[in-house]
């Protein structure tokens, strides 16, 4: 992947020869993030959408704590979506001011801790409605709340749809004004609206007439706001290229559209802050899992290379994590960058079962027992989205260099 220079043949990670990496960190398999990747995503998407606009980074693409710092430094704000997160986000540093917390199934614990920190509670059920007034009540301490609206229409072409329809996400649209009311009567302090309509979109267009739509719906609803807007949450759902074919998302359509809405809004709700959160996009691209190949077996005239990590360190490169046809995600062997490819490959990692598939019918050059197999695009959903415990391998290392 162009991201990842090559030297002498060698993939180069946070400007450190691979095997060099392998050395340091002591061990496969394990991921690796780049922090100047991350650094210059955000710099390249700053770039493109107005100044105005606030950028978050949803914490769930990967929550490893030294990246979570990193990213810190570079976006407005963290967007949490368990307590198990907001510790994270609070022990790197992060000001409560700057946190917001979603999710559909909070538990009563986990929203004692969101209004004890001060931080911003994404309301998603007239449940947490009536626990957060108990709640504020007893800690002396309004909570901050912002309403999760499932809109009316749909994200087209999002891989994973979360919102429009029947959807565990947020409040239907229909029912926010009955939400607001309720929100106002309870004296929680009322901060605005967000709406996230799914996941890994390709299609600027859809992406843009997504946050178009989500910002009507926004200046609908607003009409019944117990209070000033000064939050308007559009989402993202930004995706990012995983397989051939796929293209990188253009963000000039959709830095357009934002430039239009930011306009509307200063004039509409002057206070209130505009806001994208994005979690893939922002880290998947900086991130590979490098694993070492094992064995090298034929059976019944197919190449298998069994390396020493699988799916339960990478779900997402096995087919499993929300894929219906399974799809070979880049994978190169790191040590041979330059080396003729030279033969069909299924990449298999140590599990027992048949779903443990990293790569299939590959074409990849000749790799032998001790290379270095590599698997891209691989900075999200990656150690915290797989089953780490299935057949009592160890957890995987990460290391952010
Ligand atoms: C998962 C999630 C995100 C991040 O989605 P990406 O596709 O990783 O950008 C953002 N907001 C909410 C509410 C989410 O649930």
């Amino acid at each position: 992947m162009k991201q990842f220079p090559v030297h002498n043949g060698e993939l180069v990670v946070g400007g450190i020869p691979l095997k060099q990496l392998v050395a340091r960190v002591g061990c496969t398999p394990f991921y690796a993030y780049d922090r100047a990747l991350l650094s210059r995503r955000v710099e390249e998407l700053r770039a493109a959408l107005p100044t105005r606009l606030k950028l978050h980074y949803a914490m769930k693409a990967n929550p490893m704590p030294a990246l979570v710092a990193h990213m810190a430094a570079r976006v407005d704000g963290m967007d949490v979506a368990s307590g198990g997160e907001l510790k994270i986000a609070l022990d790197v540093g992060v000001a409560p001011k700057d946190i917001s917390f979603a999710g559909p199934g909070k538990t009563e614990t986990e929203l004692q801790q969101a209004v004890a920190s001060g931080v911003l509670v994404i309301v998603e059920s007239f449940r947490e409605v009536s626990l957060l007034a108990a709640i504020s009540k007893m800690l002396g301490l309004p909570a901050r709340v912002a309403v999760r609206i499932n809109p009316d229409f749909e994200l087209k072409s999002a891989g994973m749809k979360m919102g429009g329809g029947p959807k565990p996400f947020g409040v239907d649209a229909a029912r926010v004004p009955d939400l607001l009311k309720s929100i106002g009567e309870a004296g929680l302090a009322f901060e605005g609206f967000h709406i996230f309509v799914g996941s890994q979109n390709l299609r600027a267009g859809a992406i843009a007439e997504a946050l178009r739509k989500s910002y009507t719906l926004v200046t609908e609803l607003a009409a019944y706001a117990p209070g000033p807007i000064k939050l308007i949450n559009l989402g993202g759902g930004f995706g990012i290229p995983y397989f051939p074919g796929e293209q990188s998302l253009d963000l000039t359509p959709i830095g357009t559209v934002m430039t239009t809405l930011v306009e509307e809004a200063s004039k509409a709700f002057p206070q209130a802050e505009l806001v994208i959160e994005l979690g893939r996009y922002l880290v998947g691209e900086s991130g590979l899992y490098v694993s070492r190949v094992l064995d090298r077996k034929v059976s019944n005239g197919e190449l298998f290379l069994v390396i020493d990590g699988g799916m339960h360190h990478h779900l997402a490169a096995s087919g499993n994590f929300g894929q219906v046809l399974r799809k070979n995600f880049p994978v190169a062997i790191g040590s041979r960058m330059h080396a003729i490819k030279a033969e069909a490959v299924t990449i298999v990692g140590p599990l027992c079962t048949p779903l443990d598939i990293l790569a299939e019918r590959m074409v990849l050059p000749r790799g032998e027992p001790g290379d270095l197999v590599v698997i891209f695009q691989s900075g999200a959903y990656g150690a915290t989205a797989s089953p780490q415990a299935f057949l009592g391998h160890p957890p995987v290392v990460e290391v952010l260099v």
